[in-house]
């Protein structure tokens, strides 16, 4: 329910926020090229892509601050921009969080809180303002100012003065590439729960797969203004739709190969495909982490030679060459698995991490200009 005069979405409610065939251009050609995306209610929904993927300018779509050519956007069915209709981003209760989340620094905590809350009443204010506060693990901190605070804390004002207005979509560009990798990780986790607590709609711009990883409900991998995937963290991992993707989320050690009569012959020994794969030209993937590595022949492992190892703590990092075919492989292994100075290992590949992408619907990690 939407009461006149209240903007949509606000109000602790959590909402359904849908991309229908957005097209946009900054001028010279399509940025964004036909996305149609929803976010249901209360989902943490990533927009994982490579720089310049479009990522930015679909979170701006959304919060109303840039209009787009084609398509329409709807926030619990009710178009907010579109043909027809276009909201301001005040009216229609948005929260937004950007990568710098500049605090005003002449402002108090409490005030850089309640900036988004001036519609209130002073005393329904100061109470948001706690609320928020208090959601963020920061009572007490009202009248410090910016400078006062760590890195970790002032974030979690910037994210305090998000969710104050109690929005029921909540945007974050890069909310955390500004912070520095050890604090991250506790900074995401705890921002998480917070997002949790208000059963906010979130979606979350990002560049990089393992945060989008940690973070998301689903992930939409975007790839030069266009969808190239969307599902649940482990599906886009383990079931990549084409090689871009894959090589997205880690390392991936690549290899041609020839699909004839349902087999394709791997360095790791000739495996069947899927009845679906068509006979021809394809590239087979495999991740570093899921090549086994032994000491130890066994009846199905392939001989490697060790070339190279690097030692990174919980794992070690080792480059192999196949003894027969001669090529060259990347496989990680549990530090101290492999005992040093082994010169010769047995290498193992399980059929089900075995990618093998058909070349003609391959796409290569580049920006096709
Ligand atoms: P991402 O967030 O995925 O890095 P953006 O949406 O910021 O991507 O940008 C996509 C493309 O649009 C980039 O090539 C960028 O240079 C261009 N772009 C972004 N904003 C503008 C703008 N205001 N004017 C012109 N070009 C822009
Ligand atoms: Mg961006």
């Amino acid at each position: 329910m939407n009461f006149a005069g209240r903007p949509i979405g606000q109000g602790g409610e959590t909402a359904r926020l849908s991309f229908e065939n957005i097209r946009h251009s900054y001028g010279q050609g399509d940025i964004v090229r036909g996305v149609s995306l929803a976010a249901s209610p209360g989902e943490v929904l990533c927009l994982l892509g490579p720089s310049g993927s479009g990522k930015s300018t679909l979170l701006r779509i959304a919060a109303g601050l840039e209009v787009p050519q084609h398509g329409r956007l709807l926030i619990d069915g009710v178009e907010v921009t579109g043909p027809s209709a276009f909201l301001p981003p005040e009216r229609r209760g948005v929260g937004l969080m950007f990568q710098d989340f500049a605090l005003f620094p002449h402002m108090t905590v409490g005030d850089n809180v309640a900036f988004g809350l001036q519609r209130l009443a002073r005393s329904t204010r100061l109470a948001a303002v706690d609320e928020a506060l208090a959601r963020v693990g920061l009572d007490g901190y009202r009248d410090k100012y910016p400078h006062m605070l760590s890195g970790g804390e002032q974030q979690r004002v910037a994210l305090a003065r998000a969710v104050a207005p109690r929005p029921s979509v909540l945007l974050m560009d890069e909310p955390f590439s500004g912070l520095d990798s050890r604090l991250k990780d506790q900074v995401r986790a705890e921002t998480l729960s917070v997002l949790r607590e208000t059963g906010a709609t979130v979606i979350i711009v990002t560049h990089d797969p393992q945060e989008a990883m940690g973070v998301a409900d689903r992930i939409a991998l975007l790839r030069d203004g266009c969808l190239v995937q969307v599902g649940s963290p482990r599906a886009l991992f383990a079931r990549p739709k084409d090689l871009f993707t894959a090589a997205f989320f880690s390392e991936i050690n690549r290899f041609d190969a020839d699909v004839h009569e349902g087999h394709v012959d791997t360095p790791f020994g000739r495996r069947s495909v899927l009845s679906t794969t068509a006979e021809g030209p394809v590239t087979v993937a495999v991740r570093p982490g899921d090549i086994r590595l032994f000491e130890e022949a066994t009846l199905s492992a392939t001989p490697a030679e060790v070339m190279e190892r690097r030692f990174l703590g919980t794992e070690e990092r080792f480059r192999l060459r196949t003894e027969d075919s001669r090529h060259i492989l990347e496989a990680s292994a549990s530090a101290g698995q492999i005992s040093e100075g082994a010169e010769r290992v047995f290498i193992e590949v399980a059929d089900q991490t075995i990618l093998v992408f058909e070349n003609q619907r391959q796409t290569p990690y580049t920006r096709d200009n």
